[in-house]
């Protein structure tokens, strides 16, 4: 096996990422190694290189993995759906390695907040085993995290953003309870949005309607099963409800999703929910995203406003299985609209800020 690795390495916010060169460690019990294959930049590697959300230094960034398993260490035989593992191997894995017995594990089902939690791409490179981020050729899988063999069905490219930006929307819509006939709005068409908007027709809603500021993002996102676009650029708020009252017998959506990453729309969003609606905020993953909003229309109206960071291993499971089954009725294998090699990376990165892109990609 080769002793080092590459990785593009984050040494402080707004610089450039070097390319870095580490050791390998011997893979322990219960670990896996992987030769990474794919890695898709996400808004969150975004916030973290640009300094809006604090992160240690140096970093190797990125989370939307997928990789070829190229050593495993003794006990590990399974992947998280009792599939077996070997050598070769295609997979992706949670964003998070958890410990499964602290209060959040075991008592509260709040993985994701679990009291020793790991991240990939969220902490620092500077010690051993070095590689737990995706912008390298290798990658460690921690012993609490879940992995999930890729199908053979499905490409690198299209599973790469299956951990972080379709589980992310699995969970958002699990946790609004979404119903067959359920009329929704998505407020923004990146990513996260166009998942959302596949997952909602595949649940049967009825109007699934977007929101964004970018027609080409607008106009793409119709192939994912919104029903209706609209570009709220300069619209005011008053009319924008007015609008998708208009589309709902005047009563406003039974649910509403952010994953634009935009404080300032939350209070529109909130003001089309129907009586009864729920806000699901998922896009403002930085601290300072206030917005203000009349605390009685909450009670008069009895919204429900509910806050969903990263998700369960259940979501990525159901994720990688909802792209495999309907690859061929939504356009997934078009959302990587830009590829990168590990030493383009900065390069990368200004095409992911650019807003040029849907989703960016780093090939190994
Ligand atoms: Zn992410």
């Amino acid at each position: 096996m080769q002793q080092t690795g590459r990785a593009a390495v984050m040494t402080r916010a707004k610089a450039p990422l070097e390319i870095r060169e580490y050791p390998l460690a011997e893979v322990e019990k219960g670990w896996a190694l992987v030769r990474i294959t794919c890695c898709t930049i996400c808004g969150s590697d975004l916030h973290t290189w640009l300094g809006t959300r604090p992160g240690p230094t140096p970093i190797i960034l990125g989370h939307e993995i997928t990789g070829k398993i190229v050593a495993m260490g003794a006990g590990l035989q399974r992947d998280s759906g009792g599939r077996p593992l070997a050598v070769g191997d295609r997979i992706t894995w949670t964003i998070m390695d958890n410990c499964g017995k602290c209060y959040y594990c075991r008592e509260k089902g709040l993985m994701m907040k679990c009291l020793d939690l790991k991240k990939y791409g969220h902490d620092s490179c500077a010690e051993p085993p070095h590689f737990l981020g995706g912008f390298a050729e290798y990658c460690y899988v921690m012993p609490g995290t879940c992995i999930i063999k890729i199908p053979d069905e499905l490409s690198d490219e299209v599973a790469a953003s299956a951990n972080c930006a379709l589980a992310t929307v699995v969970a958002g819509w699990d946790s609004a309870r979404l119903q067959p006939g359920d009329n929704v709005l998505i407020q923004g068409a990146g990513t996260l949005g166009i998942y959302a908007a596949a997952l909602a027709k595949t649940f049967g809603c009825n109007r699934i309607i977007v929101t964004d500021v970018m027609e080409s993002r607008l106009e793409f996102i119709r192939r994912f099963g919104a029903t209706d676009v609209l570009n709220v650029k300069g619209v005011p708020d008053e009319e924008l409800v007015k609008q998708i009252q208009g589309m709902t017998r005047g009563f406003g959506v039974d649910v509403a999703m952010e994953v634009a990453g935009r404080p300032e729309i939350v209070p529109v969003g909130l003001k089309c929910l129907r009586k009864g609606g729920q806000y699901i905020e998922q896009g403002n993953v930085f601290p300072g995203a206030t917005f203000s909003y009349d605390a009685s229309d909450i009670i008069f109206r009895w919204l429900t406003i509910k806050g969903v960071h990263n998700y369960d291993t259940k979501h990525l499971e159901w994720g990688v299985d909802f792209l495999r089954r309907n690859q061929h009725q939504f356009p997934f294998d078009e959302i990587v609209t830009h590829r990168f090699p590990l030493e383009e990376i900065n390069e990368a990165m200004e095409m992911a800020h650019s807003g040029k892109a849907i989703r960016v990609a780093i090939k190994l």
